[in-house]
């Protein structure tokens, strides 16, 4: 049977990091809705047209572009199971993606959540880089287990020697205070999605996010079967 894991953590928190980990070690899709509008942005389409502003902004994209496209990534990835990032991110959300997944007949392992304090979320935002080739190949400046290595004189990806640049949302202050305040938002905002499937049937998963890259990833990988 395939394994169906839902991701929760502020962003900054390392839960790409430690996913793209997890990932491997049932084999299943890793979908990152960021990462999906990223690329929609990078390719230039409708939907990344409509996308742009209210990524920029730190504001959610709204649930009428979002939901749709990740129940439909989440349909194809039925077989293969999936861990899901960056989704729900709302209680309205979280309630759309339980309808869904009992229309489906998917069920939900694990809820992993990586908890951290907002202004240790905020000083690792902005020290993040993405790679060009891959963005699951973690990168971060204040990090030795993931600082990006040094190539002409020009910081490059530590996996592959790929580009790195910094997403224009994650230096921006408004735009990652705009995003936490939805994070830590316990009544309609990502931690009433948290709370809400924490309540179901699932096996919950919580972490000290504090801790190094590799504590982290030994404390969920000594909860999964
Ligand atoms: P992330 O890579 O998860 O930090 O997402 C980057 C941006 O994409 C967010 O700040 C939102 O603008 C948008 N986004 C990602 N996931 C969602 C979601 N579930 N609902 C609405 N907007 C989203």
């Amino acid at each position: 049977m395939a394994v169906n894991i839902l991701a929760f953590g502020p962003n900054g928190s390392g839960k790409g990091t430690q996913g793209a980990i997890v990932k491997d070690k049932y084999n299943m899709d890793h979908i990152e809705s960021g990462a999906i509008f990223r690329e929609h942005i990078k390719g230039g389409t409708e939907l990344g047209k409509k996308a742009k502003e209210f990524i920029e902004r730190g504001d959610l994209v709204p649930d009428e572009i979002t939901i749709p496209m990740v129940l439909e990534t989440l349909a194809k990835s039925k077989e293969k199971g999936w861990l899901l990032d960056g989704f729900p991110r709302s209680l309205a959300q979280a309630e759309a993606l339980d309808k869904a997944l009992k229309e489906a007949g998917m069920a939900l392992n694990y809820i992993m959540e990586i908890v951290l304090d907002r202004e240790i979320a905020k000083e690792r935002i902005m020290g993040r880089r993405l790679c060009a080739n891959d963005n699951n190949h973690p990168n971060h400046i204040a990090f030795d287990a993931i600082k990006p290595v040094e190539k002409d004189g020009k910081l490059v990806c530590r996996v592959c020697g790929g580009e790195l640049s910094a997403r224009a949302d994650d230096q921006d202050v408004d735009a990652i205070n705009k995003r936490h305040d939805i994070y830590y938002d316990t009544k309609t905002g990502t931690m009433a999605a948290v709370n809400y499937f924490k309540a179901g049937s699932a096996k919950v998963i919580s972490v000290d996010g504090s801790k190094s890259i590799k504590e982290v990833t030994n404390a969920i990988l000594a909860e999964l079967d």
